[in-house]
């Protein structure tokens, strides 16, 4: 059974309607990892809607958090807003409204490319329109139990002291050098003191002030906002990093907070492995970060979602477009066979699991009929082919005649990735263009090209059959069929190596073909 299947098969024991939740830190540009959250939970709902259940697709932003660290993106002048709660900060090229919008927008219109449309909802909104004030108020009546809780489940061991509410600070707008002193019941307030906390690594001084803040003045701590959180929305289910699942983690601690303090059955954990790049976390100073606006141009929306839905939540992910973008998508392409009954080579036993996914991959409704221009047969095309008829034409001499109605705008867009992946990532060896003019070859070559030539008069003007006569060729003259493609491509492309030769001569206009080869 699909991993999606079986979450919402285990969710449908436990009632028919839903609300997955998912969510992410603004701490920067919002990576293709971040999408992981969201893009597990929107399968899921798919699946309990099939089913005959039903499901809310949350995606919460923390924008409550303080500003851990000056995002890589931006000037280390950024780092000002250091423990700033990330609502409270303009946008950093003063272009829209806040830090938020700056970050979330285009990460909010990749999803909408994917067909991924969550209800959106600011931490930092219930909080500030007292939507959370009972459960804080509940919290805080409950210290004692819940710094106990901690203790018992995570070993974190909080001060008598200790309250769990982070104030924003009234005179310098700071959340993180802020401390909780005292909480009054009467008057609702918590009285703080603005001294020094620490931001991601960094020590972050207050600024002296003592003061009372309201309770829509700061928020929870983080176990307790996250358990708060899943009783004031009715979490049901929630895709989170495995780095919370650990025993004694947050998801364990903020469970049995969700339970005893706030009388809540916690959410269904779906903890997923991270993704990786080429072996190596996402990050600026290694230039390896995706965004899912870019796995999408490069490779079609289905594929960004074909990436998340193929294999476990908990199987490891690399993606390093350079190198495993065209392999991900010749995975895709064969799952695509074998959905339409194209391709008997898969085993038995993994057919619902490959049908699932790309069921799962599809924007829109999974097509009814098939049709199918492998990706690597397009990156060669679009090479020699720079508008839609010349596309057309080089499909139909290369066996495709005809491009169905109901496939040419998925095909548009398959053809719209391929330029897209070629201008940005596919490595330089992929990458040819037709010399304009036909170049002075030396004599070795000039005998080779003429061997191909004699090989291929009279075959048929196919793929596999120009593809042959390469060898006819070099058997004839007795050397390596290396010699005879190396021949060709510095014929038409002026290198070495090329694409699959068969295949993009057949593309190209025969007259031209045999013209460029002096025939
Ligand atoms: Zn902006
Ligand atoms: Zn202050």
């Amino acid at each position: 059974m699909h991993w999606v299947d079986a979450v919402s098969e285990q969710l449908l024991e436990r009632g028919n309607s839903h609300k997955v939740a998912s969510g992410t830190s603004i701490s920067g540009q919002i990576h293709f990892g971040n999408a992981g959250d969201v893009m597990i939970a929107e399968g899921i709902i798919r699946a309990l809607d099939e089913k005959g259940g039903s499901g809310d697709l949350l995606w919460i932003m923390d924008d409550m958090d303080p500003l851990r660290s000056v995002p890589e993106q931006l000037p280390q002048s950024f780092s000002k807003y250091l423990g700033y709660p990330d609502f409270n900060i303009p946008c950093p090229e003063d272009h829209c409204t806040s830090f938020i919008e700056h970050f979330t927008t285009p990460f909010i219109e990749a999803l909408d490319e994917v067909g991924v449309y969550p209800e959106i909802i600011s931490s930092a909104e219930l909080y500030t329109s007292g939507q959370m004030e009972p459960y804080v108020i509940k919290a805080l009546e409950n210290t004692e139990r819940i710094r106990e809780i901690i203790q018992r489940i995570s070993g974190s061991e909080k001060s008598d002291v200790w309250l769990p509410f982070d104030p924003i600070c009234a005179s310098c707008g700071k959340i993180t050098p802020t401390t909780a002193m005292e909480w009054d019941p009467d008057d609702k307030v918590v009285r703080y003191r603005c001294d020094e906390g620490v931001a991601g690594k960094k020590k972050i001084l207050g600024c002296g002030y003592e003061g009372e803040a309201k309770l829509t003045e700061g928020k929870l701590t983080w176990r307790v906002d996250w358990a708060a959180r899943w009783a004031l929305l009715g979490v049901t289910c929630e895709p989170f990093g495995k780095e919370h699942a650990a025993a004694g983690g947050s998801y364990a601690t903020s469970s049995v907070i969700c339970k005893e303090i706030f009388e809540t059955e916690p959410p269904f954990p779906v903890p997923y492995e991270f993704i990786l790049v080429g072996g190596q976390k996402m990050s600026k100073s290694l230039g390896n970060v995706i965004s899912l606006s870019d796995v999408t141009s490069s490779g079609t929306a289905e594929l960004s979602r074909f990436f998340f839905y193929r294999s476990k939540v908990t199987s490891q992910k690399d993606l390093q477009l350079s190198k495993t973008l065209v392999p991900l998508i010749e995975n895709y392409e064969w799952v695509e066979r074998v959905y339409h009954g194209q391709d008997d080579n898969f085993p038995a036993k993994e057919e619902e699991e490959l049908r699932r996914s790309y069921e799962f991959s599809q924007v829109e409704s999974v097509p009814e009929t098939y049709f199918q221009v492998p990706f690597t047969h397009l990156l060669s095309i679009v090479q020699i082919a720079p508008d839609w008829d010349s596309v057309l034409k080089a499909l139909a001499r290369t066996g495709t005649p005809e491009v169905p109605e109901e496939h040419v705008d998925r095909l548009k867009r398959k053809i719209a990735a391929a330029r897209y992946f070629l201008e940005n990532h596919a490595p330089d060896q992929m990458i040819f263009s037709l010399l304009d003019e036909a170049p002075e070859l030396e004599a070795e070559d000039r005998k080779v090209i003429e061997a191909y030539l004699n090989a291929i008069s009279g075959v048929d003007w196919t793929a596999d059959e120009l593809h042959n006569a390469v060898y006819t060729a070099a058997e004839q003259l007795d050397v390596k069929g290396g010699a005879v493609f190396r021949a060709l491509y510095r014929a038409f492309l002026g290198k070495d190596r090329g694409p699959r030769l068969g295949f993009f001569l057949a593309s190209l206009d025969r007259d031209f073909v045999l013209e460029r080869l002096g025939s």
